[in-house]
């Protein structure tokens, strides 16, 4: 199962009106807020066999598509973004006395 964008409801940060997540919708309706978060369903996606599914997708990004805002899973364009990796800072870590500090990589991206 996969969430569709039109399963996604946008909350405005400013005055907490939800409305359903269209294509256009980039500002409130209610206050002209541009802060808008993203809020999904998750109880059906807990129950469904998503985490499974997890390890068997491509390594990228677009393996969390259900918890992005698609409207059709055939037009993702990707330059391969996402799976980047985790760094092991062992002299930092020993500075600040922490013996398994890691460090995402996102410049990859
Ligand atoms: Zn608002």
């Amino acid at each position: 199962m996969f969430f569709k964008a039109k399963d996604i409801d946008l909350k405005c940060t400013h005055c907490s009106e939800i409305t359903a997540y269209q294509k256009a919708s980039i500002v409130c309706p209610h206050c002209g807020g541009t802060i808008l978060q993203a809020e999904y369903d998750l109880e059906e996606l807990v129950h469904s066999h998503w985490k499974d599914q997890l390890s068997t997708r491509y390594p990228s990004l677009w393996r969390y598509h259900e918890l992005l805002p698609l409207f059709d899973l055939n037009h993702i364009v990707t330059l391969g973004e996402g799976w980047t990796p985790l760094i092991h800072a062992q002299r930092f870590g020993k500075l600040i006395g922490l013996d398994h500090l890691y460090i995402k990589d996102e410049r990859q991206n």
